[in-house]
This record gives C-alpha cells, structure tokens and sequence, in this order.
C-alpha cells in the first residue's frame, strides 16, 4: 500500500492508469442512483472560493460508497410524510460535492487555511478519495431541498451537528439524514459540518488528482 501511494503522489497531475479494487473504483453516481439531484456548487462561483473549480457536474464516489447511498435513497423514497408534510414521491438526496481532484484542495486550503472546514492538502481529505459525500435532503418530486440548519459550506458553529439553537422541524431534517447516513448506510459523520458524510473503508484509498470532464 506504501508503494500505491508513493506512485500515485509521483503522478499527481497525470494519473491515468492504476489498478483499483472494485470497492474504491470511482463511479458516476447517477449510474446507479438515476433519481438523485445532482448541485455540484463547485463547478460553480457560488462557493467559499468564488471560484469553478470543477469541469464536470457529473458527481463520481468510490463505488463502495455508491452502492450505500443508493441504500439511502432507497429509504427515503418511501418516506411520504415528514414533519407533518406529505411528499406524493418521497424524500431524496442531493450531492453537494463527492470526489475532489487533490489538486483543488491545495488550492480550498490556500483560500481558508482553516483545516477544521478545509483539510490540509499535505494528507488529502477523505473527498480526495472518493469516499467522502455532502449530501442534503430534498423533496423527490420537486428537487427542492429541504431546509437545513446552514446552507452548504457554511463555516461556523451553526453547522455543526451539536449545535441546537434551531427550529424544530430544521434539526429533525438534520437528524433524518443522519440517521439515514449512518444507520442505515452506515457512513461517519463529521460534528462540525451537517453536510459531510464518510465511507470508512475509503480511509486506506488513493488520494487522487484528475479532473473529471
Ligand atoms: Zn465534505
């Protein structure tokens, strides 16, 4: 494995071939989930940055992670009521940002140098592996997301799971995904940020540096 690494890091800017396991083989997500929203904000300006950093709005995870969040959708789109609310089609998720070329984060940390919200490039973040998701909750029919506690990559206490000072059906919206990520899915939280989700297994997967077009 320390020999993978040493190849990948030598071919950061060109990675083209390598051998993955099937479980950390980037996938398009829609491939197996057709029915998920897709709002990737960094292929966009409306992000920390102020920058589009991505050349794609195609969403690509580990495999392994993909198979789990179909596990989730899945779930959710049987949930016709919540919070007093009916939805005719269910809930769903929406993907905010999957994998992350390394390359993008040098510069993430550049911008914020803040490794509670941006990981420090020099060990990668979990999205350079593929095995990280930020995900919202949205209504199926509609595509519109349910309100959350912050919008997405919002830096502060108040994105925080812990942090209560909320309406209630706000922090139920929370917990649902989260209990979904986890319980069923079996994926990790991260305290300081609602959105951020990840697929333990891909701890020990390559941090990669290709751009997906
Ligand atoms: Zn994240």
């Amino acid at each position: 494995m320390v020999k993978y690494y040493i190849y990948i890091s030598l071919l950061l800017f060109s990675v083209s071939s390598f051998s993955q396991t099937a479980r950390d083989e980037l996938v398009p997500v829609k491939q197996l989930i057709a029915d998920i929203v897709i709002d990737l904000k960094y292929n966009t300006t409306d992000n920390f940055t102020s920058q589009k950093l991505y050349t794609t709005d195609e969403a690509y995870l580990a495999s392994g992670a993909v198979v789990r969040l179909k596990v989730v959708q899945d779930s959710l789109k049987r949930i016709l009521t919540h919070n007093g609310i009916s939805y005719p089609q269910g809930l769903g998720l929406k993907i905010y940002d999957g994998y992350r070329p390394r390359s993008v984060q040098y510069l993430m940390f550049e911008i914020f140098p803040n490794p509670i919200y941006v990981a420090d490039p020099a060990s990668g973040s979990i999205h350079n592996r593929g095995g990280a998701v930020d995900v919202s909750l949205v209504n199926l029919a509609t595509g519109e997301e349910l309100p959350m506690p912050t919008k997405f990559d919002h830096f502060g206490i108040e994105a925080s799971h812990d942090y209560m000072n909320l309406p209630p059906n706000i922090i139920a919206n929370r917990t649902l995904l989260r209990d979904m990520m986890t319980q069923v899915a079996g994926f990790s939280i991260y305290v300081s940020e609602w959105w951020h989700y990840t697929y333990a297994p891909s701890s020990s997967y390559p941090l990669l540096d290709f751009q997906l077009r």
